[in-house]
């Protein structure tokens, strides 16, 4: 059944709770109205923010730092002094690393964020190293209010503002146009239309960003550099959180009082849009709640391809 904006819950239509599962906190919060549609104005926006530079499928031709003002290319020499760079950090601490970026490559430093507990505790450490950076948030039309609230907590708690990168189109022309929620069909394109095409506009112009990446969080993140070049979005990549762990990740949230999304508390150890995430059962996949039901466990802003 298509999303009634603004009154109706999103669910995620391949997942069916076994009789066990009757968390009460997650029945709640699965059927609170949570999404919204984009203003004219916003809408406005990503139609400028997209250029007349871009692809048949909307990207940028020339994208990431290539399209920076100095540009910055992958040269072998550059790719080399990356990596030497990133084994000289490889000790570092994550505040350490921060440091370095911003000294390396600010103001052409950005950092994109879906409020996770390592996105939240990067914002959490440049609010003290810079907290002038600049940090966005892909506004796919579908995330938890949660998730969004979060935002409001990061502005009261630091005086940082994050930036909603939007889509072209809103929830509803977008499932207009696709005949439906097209998460519930085709996934990869919706995330494609929704995260990634923004994703590459947005990270268009910057030299470098910070990314919120583990590596035990999944086989594809287990080989992330601290720092590297980015190939997808041709930037550079950093990974202040690569050598930590969760435990590590919710000690600091829990000795410095970090705003983290409450959907945690509830079953969500990772949450991306609602229509796409469950709670996870004991025992499950700390990401087996995402895409639920599909061969699909990463929006591709992380992976190579
Ligand atoms: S996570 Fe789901 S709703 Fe969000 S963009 Fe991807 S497929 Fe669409």
């Amino acid at each position: 059944m298509p999303i009634r904006l603004n009154e109706t819950a999103v669910v995620n239509p391949t997942y069916v709770p076994a009789e066990s599962e009757s968390n009460p906190v997650s029945s709640e919060s699965a059927s609170k109205p949570s999404l919204r549609v984009l203003t004219p104005a916003e809408i406005a926006h990503n139609a400028a923010a997209a250029g007349p530079d871009v692809d048949a499928q909307g990207i940028p031709t020339k994208r990431g730092a290539l399209a920076a003002d100095p540009p910055l290319a992958p040269t072998e020499e550059f790719l080399a002094e990356l990596k030497r760079d990133s084994d000289s950090l490889e000790s570092a601490t994550p505040q350490e690393v921060l440091k370095w970026a911003v000294d390396r490559f600010a103001p052409k430093f950005t950092m994109a964020t879906a409020f996770g507990p390592e996105g939240m505790t990067i914002i959490h450490m440049l609010a003290t190293i810079a907290p002038e950076t600049p940090i966005f948030n892909l506004e796919t039309g579908y995330q938890f209010q949660e998730t969004l609230d979060l935002r409001e907590k990061v502005k009261e708690r630091y005086g940082m503002e994050v930036q909603y990168k939007y889509p072209d189109t809103t929830v509803e022309e977008f499932e207009t146009l696709h005949g439906g929620p097209l998460y519930k069909t085709d996934p990869n394109r919706c995330c494609f239309e929704r995260k990634l095409r923004v994703l590459h506009r947005a990270a268009s112009g910057w030299h470098a960003w910070a990314s919120a990446i583990r590596r035990d969080q999944s086989e594809d993140r287990a080989k992330a550099p601290i720092v590297g070049w980015d190939k997808k979005f041709q930037l550079v990549k950093i990974s202040p959180l690569a050598n930590w762990t969760k435990k590590d990740v919710w000690s600091l949230i829990s000795k410095e009082s970090i705003p983290y999304n409450p959907l945690h508390d509830q079953g969500y150890p990772s949450i991306g849009c609602q229509a796409c995430t469950r709670p996870v059962q004991i025992g499950e996949d700390e990401r087996a709640g995402r895409w639920s039901g599909f061969q699909k466990t990463e929006c591709g802003l992380h992976t190579s391809d």
